[in-house]
């Protein structure tokens, strides 16, 4: 049995091939997400970024467990601010959510939007939910909150680690984009 996959967007022009599993599947709160994942609707996206309950669900995979098969040409990062050292990428073809990057990030964080209905990886947890002031209180059903959290730092340490502290680049062809000038 072969331990790759392949994952894309909703037309098929953009595929990823990943090898192995993911080393963290989360539900990110945090402010960032849920305003780009809002405002990025508008584009819009063929697959929603955000689930209902305003996270972010993030399958994260180690930049040298991931392979661009098909499509690299078609992706387009968007910043909340040019500065921003945070890029949201998203297929250029049919809007389909691909990944967020730390800028020099030893990872990357797949959108859910990737996997078909049953194959996604389940969040482990929930992080950032500090950010959720005056939203709805969401289930205790995946766990949140300091410890989680705590967690989730130690395995990209750990990814960090298993990787030599190395950073692979990704470097995309198509330029940047701001996302309030994107969905004006
Ligand atoms: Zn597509
Ligand atoms: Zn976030």
């Amino acid at each position: 049995m072969s331990d790759t996959i392949e994952i894309g967007c909703a037309c098929g022009q953009v595929a990823l091939t990943l090898d192995r599993g993911p080393f963290f599947s989360t539900e990110c709160h945090c402010t960032s997400c849920r305003t780009a994942g809002e405002a990025l609707a508008a584009l819009p996206l063929s697959r929603p970024m955000l689930n209902p309950n305003g996270g972010t669900h993030f399958v994260l995979y180690r930049k040298d467990r991931i392979a661009f098969a098909r499509g690299v040409d078609l992706l387009t990062a968007y910043r909340l601010q040019p500065d921003s050292p945070t890029r949201r990428v998203v297929a250029s073809c049919c809007k389909t959510p691909v990944f967020l990057e730390f800028q020099h990030g030893h990872w990357l964080s797949l959108y859910s939007a990737l996997w078909l209905e049953g194959a996604l990886p389940p969040p482990e947890v929930r992080t950032v939910v500090s950010d959720r002031q005056g939203l709805p209180e969401l289930d205790g059903d995946i766990p949140a909150g300091k410890l989680p959290t705590a967690r989730f730092y130690a395995r990209l340490l750990v990814a960090w680690i298993a990787m030599g502290f190395k950073s692979p680049a990704i470097v995309l062809s198509q330029p940047e984009e701001t996302i309030s000038d994107a969905i004006a």
